[in-house]
């Protein structure tokens, strides 16, 4: 495990989201100490974005004075080759030098993460996963995405890609994905996608949590539909855990607080892993909203 901070008071973080961006101070035991929240006001573009986070980082320097790094999270990927942003729903930001740019303008070493990795390392060193050597730490929600820490670090390998399971195939005559593939996991058991395959059925517009309310009530399609979320998240899962054999898997994103997945979803994992038991724990995880943020702080 990476050895916890030994500065009584100077980690900070910060979570640039779409429509806001959040701060915040960790103390000695990574717990947050000051937290703080502004508008991103991203229509404004690109440079105000910049400006918005100085001005932030700003306001939690001076709850932690000492502090000479910063860590971010942003969404979206990094691009190993020049360190652009790209894939980001913050459309501005894509294809912009945040890294180089932040790191100019706040005038300390930035460490710049995506969502999901920071999401793995806080629910590793600080959440559900702590103990565990090798974590993945998946995002299920609008979108799929993950993150693999390795005792204390995150993963990134030479091109970024590490944990990215959201995108690799289960099914090549699957639906269309907008990464140009077909049958992607993301494109069967993203919120949005399981939403689409529930409407292709009834013609009923119905978001995730009703579809699991009415699946609960006894309605057979949102059982069969449920049932299909539930066998690709096992097959899809299993893949990754054959790959890497984790010690711990934390659930995050909206998704994550659909009980069924913790029992028939472990269940689903085991028939598809290769080996005659299922022994990796599949939890909950337990910082929420704050992952992000926090996972950002432990960055540096
Ligand atoms: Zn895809």
């Amino acid at each position: 495990m990476k050895p916890q901070s030994t500065k009584p008071n100077g980690r900070i973080g910060i979570d640039l989201g779409g429509t806001k961006i959040e701060g915040v101070v960790l103390g000695p035991d990574n717990k947050p100490v000051f937290r703080q929240r502004i508008a991103t006001e991203s229509a404004a573009g690109y440079e105000h974005i910049v400006e918005r986070i100085a001005l932030l980082f700003e306001r939690l320097r001076r709850a932690a004075p000492e502090c000479d790094a910063v860590g971010i999270g942003t969404p979206g990927a990094i691009s190993s080759r020049d360190g652009t942003m790209k894939n980001s729903n913050t459309a501005c930001l894509n294809g912009r030098p945040l890294h180089a740019d932040l790191s100019l303008r706040l005038g300390v070493p930035v460490r710049l993460e995506n969502d999901a990795n920071c999401f793995a390392l806080a629910e590793a060193l600080a959440g559900a996963g702590q103990g565990g050597a090798l974590v993945f730490g998946v995002i299920l929600g609008t979108g799929v995405g993950g993150g693999i820490v390795h005792h204390g670090e995150v993963l990134r390998g030479p091109q970024h890609l590490a944990g990215e399971w959201g995108h690799h195939c289960i099914d090549p005559s699957g639906p269309p994905c907008y990464c140009g593939q077909r049958g992607c996991v993301e494109s069967f058991i993203a919120g949005p996608a399981v939403e689409a395959q529930y409407r292709a059925r009834t013609g009923e517009a119905v978001r995730m949590p009703e579809i699991v309310a009415r699946c609960r009530a006894g309605d057979g399609v949102a059982t069969e539909v449920l049932r299909g979320f539930i066998e690709r998240f096992g097959r899809a899962l299993a893949n990754v855990i054959d790959i890497i054999d984790p010690d711990v898997v934390v659930l995050g994103g909206g998704l994550s607080n659909i009980d069924e997945l913790y029992t028939l979803g472990c269940d689903a994992v085991a028939r598809y892993v290769f080996n005659d038991e299922l022994r990796t724990p599949i939890r909950h995880n337990q910082l929420g909203d704050s992952a992000g943020v926090i996972g950002a702080a432990l960055l540096v």
